[in-house]
């Protein structure tokens, strides 16, 4: 075949694939062309799950009649004049390709008046074959109508999903852009059916609770925080601000799917900021599950270049460094500033032992682990612990290296009172009573003496005799890969053969199991499919560890053992919860008793 250029229809439908997928994508362009028309409501119809019909209206500034034909043209738009303004956009759109695109895949019709306009003007394209503009009566705005989507395109229709997942996916799109503009009112009707409506009223709590039902919405904690972007050698000014909401520790999902973000308005996908948003968590969240977060960031538009992906999706920034710590610091924020020690609630009764109600103020001790450790950077916190010898680093090891400026430091924070139940220590604290799980306190601590250990090996014991162990394969090819992570643990395993290892040497803290059984632990329910980052992978087989060689619930420890317990336990960068998210203490206030006494209203 000789070379060709290829018909201008083709062309079209070749670049239409790469905006418009799905209809979700039809919906996603029109309502952004709305926002950017600065509309203060939108209406969205949606029948046949999009395919036989999508319908939007808005009540913004509208396309003069003269301008309709070339709307509709590929690489016409209003929203950039020169190359320049490509790196500082502030609009949703500047390729104008979204119009051409659905025109050439669907029967579009545009109707549109300017506030000025008396008459509306309207224009139909089918399969990219525009018609003429009529003159019609229509209110200010613009109606974009779509149908018949890809009638044209048959292997297009092929890949769309069953109508019902169609359906979600527009719901989940048209209700984020509800959160990330909360001053606009968005109506959605599906098949005849209101699916989403928000009042255009500000408040994004209102539109959490439709994306993620009022219960979590209600747990979800705000994100606010602002940092400068200083101009070091460049003439980049500005601020970035962080805003948004995330879930408390104990609220999460298996996987990062509800990590979403807004970066100037629009929604981006990105692993490092969802990374960035997993490290303000630090090890506050039970291995392999994952926070809900919905981010919008905004800074300076020429701090981010949108032009790198035709959806828009992706975004590459200016100074990313300068926004994932951002980020991460905004995150660990708004963390802090929730409690996550469970107090109980101030009105409860004894009896119904529920925790809730974060004490207002705060002990001191809570202060201090909250200012002192939290803040300190990842860095930071490794160098600190590395210093910490094993078995017991103290308080006072701890204090040393990390925070010198600590005013007159007591001894130990916690002074033990007893055990109880073989289950629960009783300790005495700066601000009243602390409960402590013996299991959970323990693993904890264990948890993060095995993470520190990034140089130096844990201690191992040789086996009599060495151990043939077999693997399925997904758990096979973990281990194989996990050598160097195993050895740090103590683990002496060589490949023998297929999917089965020889195990020499195990961690001294397991000494007591089977030793078939301390690997299997390991690799349990790792999915097939699943690639975590490999930190994420150390710090699942480190929780494992801990988890078994723990103290059980049950265990009489001794009063010394008690008390070493304690001691570590503040020596711990997150002494609240456990590695899976547990809370390891309860505290009851001073403040609280004195209220259950009667010796204050
Ligand atoms: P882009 O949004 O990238 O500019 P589009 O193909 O989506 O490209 O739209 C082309 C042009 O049509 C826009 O630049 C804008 O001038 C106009 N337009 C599209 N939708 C609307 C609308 N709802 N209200 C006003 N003008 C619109
Ligand atoms: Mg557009």
């Amino acid at each position: 075949m000789s070379i060709r250029l290829l018909p201008s229809e083709v062309a079209s439908q070749i670049a239409a694939g790469e905006v418009v997928e799905r209809p979700a994508s039809v919906v996603k362009e029109l309502l952004e062309n709305a926002l950017d028309a600065g509309a203060r409501t939108v209406t969205i119809r949606v029948e046949g799950a999009g395919q036989r019909l999508i319908e939007i209206a808005d009540d913004g500034c509208g396309i003069p009649a003269e301008e309709l034909p070339l709307a509709i043209e590929r690489h016409a738009t209003s929203k950039l004049q020169e190359a320049a303004d490509l790196f500082a956009v502030e609009t949703l759109g500047f390729r104008g390709e979204a119009l051409a695109s659905i025109g050439s895949v669907s029967t579009l019709t545009v109707t549109s008046r300017p506030a000025e306009a008396a008459v509306a003007g309207r224009i139909r394209v089918q399969g990219g074959i525009p018609g003429p503009v009529e003159p019609v009566g229509a209110p200010a705005g613009t109606v974009m109508r779509v149908e018949n989507l890809f009638y044209n395109v048959p292997a297009r229709l092929k890949f769309l999903k069953a109508d019902a997942t169609e359906r979600r996916q527009i719901d989940a799109l048209v209700t984020r852009y509800a959160l990330a503009y909360p001053q606009a009112r968005l109506h959605l009707h599906q098949e005849g059916r209101p699916s989403l409506q928000t009042s255009g009223n500000g408040d994004r709590r209102e539109v959490l609770a439709a994306l993620y039902g009022v219960d979590v919405a209600r747990q979800m904690l705000e994100v606010l925080a602002e940092d400068d972007m200083p101009a070091e050698g460049d003439s980049l000014r500005g601020k970035i601000s962080i805003g948004g909401f995330i879930s408390p520790p104990s609220l999460t999902r298996s996987n990062r799917r509800e990590i979403g973000f807004f970066v100037n308005g629009r929604p981006v996908q990105d692993s490092a900021l969802a990374a960035a948003v997993l490290k303000g968590y630090h090890t506050l969240l039970m291995v392999g599950r994952y926070p809900l977060a919905i981010l919008f960031i905004e800074m300076p538009p020429d701090a981010v270049d949108v032009n790198v992906h035709p959806t828009k999706a992706e975004v590459r920034f200016r100074h990313p460094e300068r926004v994932f710590s951002g980020v991460q610091r905004a995150v660990r924020r708004a963390l802090l500033a929730h409690s996550p020690v469970p107090d109980l609630a101030e009105q409860m009764h004894w009896d119904a032992a529920e925790v809730s109600a974060p004490l207002p103020g705060g002990g001191s001790l809570r202060r201090m682990w909250e200012t002192e450790t939290w803040e300190r950077t990842g860095a930071e916190a490794q160098a600190s612990n590395a210093e910490e010898a094993l078995p017991a680093g103290g308080l006072a090891n701890f204090q040393a290296p990390a925070a010198p400026s600590l005013p007159g430091t007591p001894a130990a924070i916690l002074r033990l009172v007893g055990q109880i139940a073989a289950t629960y220590l009783v300790a005495e604290g700066p601000d009243g009573l602390y409960l402590i799980d013996q299991h959970a306190a323990h693993e904890r601590v264990l948890f993060e003496k095995l993470m520190a250990q990034h140089d130096g090996r844990m201690p191992s014991q040789a086996l009599l005799v060495p151990a043939v162990v077999d693997l399925p394969p997904a758990g096979a090819r973990l281990i194989a890969e996990q050598l160097p992570v195993l050895a740090n643990l103590g683990f002496e395993v060589e490949a023998f053969g297929h999917a089965a290892f020889l195990v020499r040497a195990v961690p001294q803290l397991l000494a007591r199991m089977d030793p078939a059984a301390a690997l299997r632990v390991l690799v349990e329910d790792f999915e097939e499919d699943e690639s975590p980052l490999r930190e994420e992978i150390e710090a699942k087989i480190v929780a494992r560890v801990c988890k078994r060689a723990a103290v059980k619930a049950g265990q009489i420890l001794s009063p010394e053992e008690q008390r070493s317990l304690l001691a570590d336990l503040e020596a711990c960068q997150s002494p609240r919860t456990c590695p899976h998210g547990r809370p390891t203490m309860i505290h009851l206030s001073v403040n609280m008793l004195e209220r259950q006494f009667g010796r204050k209203a």
